[in-house]
């Protein structure tokens, strides 16, 4: 399998240096164009061991725009192993062709299906995965967003020594288990900063459950709202930020995180280290349908395109 059979590691950009500080940004987003960034570390030593065994049908969840579920079916695809996405929403069967998101998992061969937001909240308690469960012999679950030890330790590959120069590291959290592996790999004297892109006040305690360390903190006053919510100015800091480094944010996780870190820096919040590492852990595979629903709310659009 091409995809996981190397150890790769990104580049650091030098982004900023102002009052002081120093900022480098560690290009996980272009490790690979869909699979990008944390999500293909989270699915490596999963797909490694499934490619392993013997028939295995991986099961997993998502939203109709999601960088796990697109990131599984390619692996999937990859590792030549047979996958299957329940997807949030029962109204996506029959506009499939307007997510590129879901366009691309079932062209991966994913087998995708739609369920209701109360069927999808149950997951694996839910009938229908139940009765796949029964159907299925080698049904494997991985559960939404994809964090789990073996996920952890594929996190764990993104920092090198290299990156001992930094006091700092930044990453963004959604089910916190990038933060965990990121904060396993640190050394003891570098601080991580996780920002989170939901509203989730037990987001610490699912971190605990990966590491036992303690120098680490979350940053939960850049969610904008909850998750996948955004507001004008996060749209326009992402172009401004595109414009000046020609580096693409989105506005579910990377956006959020680095609106974030300016600000504190710029208002003299920043409690923490003037050598900063930023983790751009990818999520670009969405922006194109971003884009439509932006210019349907009449907001502005992303500079980024795909191509
Ligand atoms: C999924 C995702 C995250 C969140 O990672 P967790 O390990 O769930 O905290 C962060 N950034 C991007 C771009 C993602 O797609």
């Amino acid at each position: 399998m091409t995809l996981f059979a190397s150890s790769k590691s990104s580049i650091n950009l030098p982004l900023d240096s102002f009052e002081g500080y120093q900022i480098s940004i560690k290009r996980e987003d272009l490790l690979h164009p869909i699979v990008s960034g944390n999500k293909f570390r989270k699915l490596k030593y999963n797909f490694l061991k499934f490619s392993k065994q013997k028939q295995i049908v991986v099961l997993t969840f998502g939203g109709a725009f999601s960088n796990h579920l697109a990131a599984t079916a390619f692996a999937g695809k990859e590792s030549k192993v047979q996958t299957i996405g329940i997807v949030r929403g029962e109204e996506w069967k029959t506009k499939i062709s307007q997510s590129s998101t879901l366009d691309f998992c079932q062209a991966q061969g994913m087998q995708l299906y739609f369920v209701s937001r109360e069927a999808y909240r149950q997951k694996e308690a839910s009938p229908l995965v139940q009765a796949l469960i029964k159907k299925e012999h080698n049904l494997k679950i991985l559960p939404e967003g994809g964090t789990n030890a073996l996920a952890v330790k594929g996190c764990m590959e993104i920092l090198t020594p290299e990156d001992q120069v930094f006091d700092t590291i930044c990453c963004c959290v959604g089910t916190g288990g990038t933060l965990a592996g990121l904060i396993e790999s640190a050394a003891p004297i570098q601080k991580l900063v996780g920002f989170s892109a939901l509203n989730n006040p037990n987001l610490a305690l699912e971190v605990k459950k990966y590491t036992s360390k303690t120098n680490w903190h979350i940053q939960d006053h850049y969610t904008f709202g909850g998750y996948a919510k955004y507001t004008r100015e996060l749209i326009q800091f992402i172009n401004a930020f595109y414009q000046q480094y020609q580096i693409p944010l989105d506005p579910i996780y990377t956006g959020k995180m680095l609106f974030g870190i300016f600000e504190l820096i710029k208002t003299n919040q920043w409690v923490w280290g003037k050598k900063i590492l930023v983790i751009h852990s990818g999520g670009l595979q969405g922006i194109h349908p971003m884009n439509l629903q932006l210019q349907k709310k009449g907001l502005p659009q992303l500079l980024y395109s795909s191509d």
